[in-house]
C-alpha cells in the first residue's frame, strides 16, 4: 500500500471550463439558478464523469455564480465528492475562507439538483450558506435506488433554527428527470454498504 499522500485535489471534469466560458455570471431567480445546476448534472452523466448530481453556491442577493459542482465520486475516486460538497470546497477556495457567512461577505446559499444526503446536510451548518434551493426529493434519488443515508427527521426545521431557509421542489421534475435517464442508461448506483 502507497504511504499517505501529503495532499488531496478535486479536479474538475474537461467539460466544466467550457461549460462556464461565456456564460451570464448572474442568476436573478431560484429557477434560473436551479436551471443552470439541472444542465450540469445532465452533462456530467452524458459525459461519462459523475452521478446525476449537481450544485452551486451563488450570493443570494446579486445571483452571481460562485462555484459549481458535480458528483465526482467515481471520477475521483472519493466517496466524500458529492457536489454540493464539491461546491463548498470550490467557493471556500474562491473566497479562501471556510465560512461563506463571515462578516463582510453578502449573503450565500446552495443550489442543489436533489435534496442533500446525510452527510452534505451536515456540511450545510458548517459552510456558512443561510440558505438551501433544492430541486429534486430525496425520495426521487431513492426511486433509482441511492441512499439518502440517515437523516434526522426534523431536519428542516432545525437548519430554520439555525437561521437558514430551506426551499423545496424548484424545478423538480427536470431534476428528477437526470435521475431517471441516469438509472436508464445503466449508470452506476454507489453508496454506503446496506
Ligand atoms: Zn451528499
Amino acid at each position: 500500500m502507497p504511504s499517505q499522500p501529503n495532499s488531496f485535489e478535486i479536479r474538475m471534469p474537461g467539460w466544466m471550463e467550457d461549460f462556464l466560458a461565456g456564460r451570464a455570471d448572474g442568476f436573478p431567480s431560484d429557477r434560473d439558478r436551479m436551471a443552470l445546476v439541472i444542465s450540469a448534472a445532465r452533462i456530467n452523466v452524458a459525459r461519462n464523469t459523475g452521478g446525476p448530481f449537481a450544485a452551486a453556491v451563488f450570493e443570494s442577493g446579486s445571483g452571481k455564480l460562485v462555484s459549481l459542482g458535480v458528483n465526482l465520486v467515481v471520477l475521483g475516486k472519493s466517496s466524500i465528492l458529492h457536489a454540493e460538497m464539491v461546491a463548498f470546497a470550490l467557493a471556500q477556495k474562491r473566497i479562501g475562507g471556510y465560512d461563506l457567512g463571515r462578516a463582510g461577505l453578502p449573503p450565500h446559499e446552495l443550489v442543489t439538483s436533489v435534496e442533500p444526503c446525510a452527510m452534505c446536510l451536515g456540511a450545510i451548518p458548517w459552510s456558512g450558506v443561510r440558505r438551501v434551493v433544492i430541486g429534486a426529493a430525496g425520495s426521487d434519488a431513492q426511486a433509482i435506488g441511492f441512499d439518502e443515508g440517515a437523516k434526522p427527521g426534523q431536519w428542516k426545521s432545525e437548519l430554520e433554527e439555525r437561521g437558514i431557509d430551506v426551499v423545496f421542489g424548484v424545478m423538480r421534475e427536470a431534476a428528477a428527470q437526470v435521475l431517471t435517464d441516469y438509472a436508464a442508461r445503466g449508470g452506476k448506483i454507489y453508496g454506503p454498504r446496506n
